[in-house]
């Protein structure tokens, strides 16, 4: 749901990085050398596929556990050579990829799926274990919460133009500049533990069905709306308690200026960002409900 521009570095360099400490004896050098060429092929299009929507027609492998070694999956790297060279050379410390390459992509610090928790993981946009054409390749490595890599995503293979999460360097603008998620509430300012909020997804009509279908997608499989009521169970807890709390000693303008415009107008919150959302409907609520002084 962030938006995030691609590391900028040479693919041919990442691959010299992933090689440069292994001694000259050793085969998975020559190997790389002489796929370098492939390797680039596929870069190119799995840009030209992300940028339209496609990856689902990226050739997926279904590989046993017994076929690892011996099938070749790029030039002369096999299925276990793309996952030493990940797991070995570009994300082991102390690796000259690891400084260059997987340190620099992890400068973030929120999860790109869902906005909220850290981002602790390098995470294959197409997982390495169906796609290990793509193991070492920059823009199919973004940064990822725990949660959102190791239990939601995992199994998330695109389908289809739709059946697909939103691909944070390539997708297009209007799912990180325009609000298609939204949440509805109901205050009991008297108990407000027993409000109520709604987190759902409402893409703006003028988008094409594959993209609101990509956006509820997206939506449903990394668990979001659970994520997102659970943060906002917690503002509500605290933060909102308080705000609702100083409604009748405040004007209306007073409490926006202190409680709401903060928040709303906080860059750090994009659009989709729940506490954005929730603040800018919280702000609705009160002008349109009895909850005014
Ligand atoms: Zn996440």
């Amino acid at each position: 749901m962030k938006k995030l521009e691609v590391l900028d570095v040479d693919y041919n360099e990442v691959i010299e990085l992933c090689y440069q400490k292994m001694k000259d004896d050793n085969p998975l050098r020559d190997k790389c050398e002489q796929s370098k060429e492939l390797l680039n092929d596929l870069k190119k299009s799995y840009e030209n596929r992300a940028h339209l929507g496609d990856l689902h027609k990226c050739v997926l492998y279904e590989i046993k556990k017994e076929d690892e070694d011996e099938k070749i999956i790029v030039g002369q790297l096999s299925y276990s050579d793309l996952k030493k060279l990940y797991e070995q050379y570009l994300s082991k410390e102390g690796q000259p990829a690891r400084n260059e390459v997987y340190d620099k992509i992890m400068r973030v610090e929120t999860c790109v799926f869902c906005d909220i928790g850290l981002a602790k993981d390098l995470d294959h946009f197409l997982p390495k274990s169906k796609y290990p054409q793509f193991s070492i390749l920059p823009c199919n490595l973004v940064p990822s919460c725990v949660d959102c890599n190791r239990t939601e995503k995992r199994v998330i293979i695109p389908r289809d133009k739709s059946k697909q999460l939103i691909h944070p360097y390539f997708d297009k603008s209007i799912f990180f500049e325009e609000q298609w998620i939204r949440v509805s509430l109901s205050i009991d300012k008297v108990q407000l533990d027993n409000s109520f909020f709604d987190f759902y997804v409402e893409p703006p009509i003028s988008w094409n069905s594959y993209d609101k279908e990509k956006a509820k997608f997206h939506f449903i499989n990394l668990g979001l709306k659970e994520k997102l009521e659970a943060n906002a169970s917690n503002e509500f807890s605290s933060a909102i308690r308080q705000a609702v709390g100083l409604l009748d000693a405040l004007t209306l303008e007073k409490w926006n200026d202190l409680y709401i415009s903060p928040v709303i107008n906080n860059p750090e919150y994009y659009i989709n960002h729940w506490r954005r959302i929730l603040y800018s409907e919280l702000k609705h609520y009160v002008q349109n409900s009895n909850l005014t002084v």
